[in-house]
């Protein structure tokens, strides 16, 4: 009894939790029992008598055997109820209960789902922009790139095109100073001797400036290349004294030398790069320092040699150290005339060197650089053809230039020293004259009218005609040398060239074919 009614109120309590309704219906469909509730759904007309297939649409075409779930169904009053038919041996018991909670939940996972589509959508839009602007990035980085590229070439491009007419300023007037200084023995022309050195030292520093542009251009691509071989110190030192004294006794300020060793002091190292550090770092010195001194010590130890240049000038505050490497940067309130790649340079050739650029300076106190690069030292005996006084060796040459103020310089030069010159000024002749007559040796331009160096190299190769062709170019850059060097050319020299190494290299291309 107590079960019962436990049972009835479980019922109770589980109907209108789900809000449970239902109707049986017989075989003929016609209502034999139906829940209150119902009408809570709408179906007002389900009352016992009544045929199915009259008041409840789903019953439409159904018979009382028929088993089934329908799970999302709308009824009369808009409400969504789920249906369970349970056929029994005489008759069918139709189960509606509210589906509203399903429904909701679906709704809520529907909404979900286009909200997701939503942000999916904008996620796509998004990666869109992003690629788009990395696209434009990218181009950006290539417009860039090519805008540096051209910067480069352009920098080499006018440095080598500087050093052709170099070449001819700084040998004709070595030539005007020597006929003067034979011609004046009285003093009388030590006027325009005075005057001529000046020309020369100013072609000599717009060299180094023109050179250091050119380095500038090499940096990023490995093209600075140090090549160390026999050098007196001693004498590169003071060469580099008799150079920048001019400058500054003209700004009245002490030039004070000290070196630890005397002459000769012969070392393995690149004299030409070590030329141009010590020219960028005392230039530097000079130009900065209006009062005081400029002071340059040189000492070697251990086969490594310490270099250090000191001056009195304005010094550099903290600030600007940490920024005075940095290409083409300069201090702005100097008021003197810089490229900014002199320190940029000078640091990389001394770190290819082997050393490391150190710059130590407070404002109003001066500056110190220094520097530590090996070079290991030779028998103290320099080699005499090291010397001015080169052997004199028979030598019929073949110059081909097609710049006409080189060529005569260099004839001139040559014929003076007593050696027989023909001229030629484009490549095909050149190829012509070797073809057709006996030479020593050849001295040759690269960028020639009709054949250029190269092409004329080429076909030497290919004729098997053997005369030793020393290359002389305005292009220090390295591919160029290389390629100079795999077709053949004995030696490869950079204008402006010296008479003396043109002659050296002779004589050790006659000697070796001897
Ligand atoms: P440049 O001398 O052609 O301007 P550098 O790279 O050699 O280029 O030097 C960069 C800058 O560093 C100079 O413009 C100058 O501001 C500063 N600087 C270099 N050396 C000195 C020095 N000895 N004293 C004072 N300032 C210096």
């Amino acid at each position: 009894m107590v079960e019962t009614s436990l049972q009835q109120h479980i019922n109770q309590q589980l109907f209108e939790k789900l809000e449970l309704a239902y109707f049986c219906v017989d075989q003929s469909m016609q209502i034999i029992d139906a829940s209150e509730n119902l009408e809570n759904y709408g179906y007002t007309g389900v009352v016992v008598g009544a045929n199915a297939d009259d008041c409840v649409d789903f019953m439409f075409g159904l018979d009382a055997y028929t088993e089934l779930d329908l799970p999302m169904v709308e009824s009369p009053s808009g409400k969504k109820v789920s249906v369970s038919l349970l056929p029994r041996d005489s008759f069918l018991t139709v189960l509606i209960s509210s589906a509203s909670a399903e429904a909701d939940q679906r709704q809520l996972l529907q909404q979900k789902a286009n909200e997701n589509e939503l942000l999916v959508e904008q996620q796509i839009k998004l990666m869109k922009q992003l690629e788009n602007a990395s696209e434009m990035l990218e181009q950006k980085n290539v417009q860039l790139e090519e805008a540096s590229r051209l910067q480069t070439s352009f920098l080499s491009g006018v440095s080598h095109e500087f050093r052709t007419p170099l070449t001819s300023i700084i040998g004709y007037t070595n030539l005007v100073k020597q006929a003067l200084q034979s011609a004046g023995d009285d003093g009388s022309e030590s006027d325009k001797v005075q005057h001529i050195g000046a020309v020369q030292r100013s072609s000599k520093h717009l060299l180094s400036l023109v050179e250091n542009l050119l380095d500038h251009g090499k940096l990023d691509s490995d093209e600075i290349i140090v090549r160390p071989k026999e050098t007196d110190l001693a004498e590169l030192f003071n060469d580099v004294e008799l150079l920048l004294k001019p400058l500054s006794d003209g700004k009245h300020i002490d030039f004070i030398v000290e070196l630890g060793f005397e002459q000769p002091m012969i070392v393995v190292t690149d004299d030409s790069r070590l030329r141009q550090c010590l020219i960028n770092l005392l230039g530097n010195a000079i130009k900065f320092t209006d009062s005081g001194s400029v002071r340059l010590t040189a000492k070697l130890s251990d086969d490594f040699l310490k270099v250090g240049v000191f001056d009195t000038g304005p010094g550099i505050s903290q600030e600007n150290l940490a920024k005075i490497k940095l290409p083409f940067w300069q201090a702005a309130d100097t008021g003197k005339a810089g490229t900014g790649l002199g320190l940029t340079i000078t640091e990389r050739i001394v770190e290819l060197m082997g050393g490391e650029l150190e710059i130590s300076s407070e404002l109003g106190c001066g500056t110190q650089v220094s520097f530590e690069i090996p070079a290991p030292q030779l028998d103290a005996e320099p080699k005499p053809v090291e010397s001015q006084m080169l052997p004199f060796k028979q030598a019929k040459i073949l110059l081909a230039e097609d710049d006409y103020d080189i060529a005569d310089l260099i004839v001139m030069m040559l014929s003076e020293r007593g050696y027989e010159v023909s001229h030629v000024d484009n490549g095909e002749l050149a190829l012509n004259a070797l073809e057709n007559q006996e030479f020593d040796f050849v001295l040759m331009d690269i960028h020639m009218p009709i054949m250029t160096g190269y092409d004329v190299l080429r076909e030497l190769q290919v004729k098997g005609i053997k005369t030793p062709v020393a290359i002389m170019s305005a292009s220090a850059v390295e591919s160029d040398r290389a390629k100079a060097e795999q077709l053949g050319c004995f030696d490869y020299l950079i204008k402006p060239v010296e008479i003396d190494d043109v002659i050296r290299i002779m004589n050790l291309a006659i000697d070796q074919r001897a």
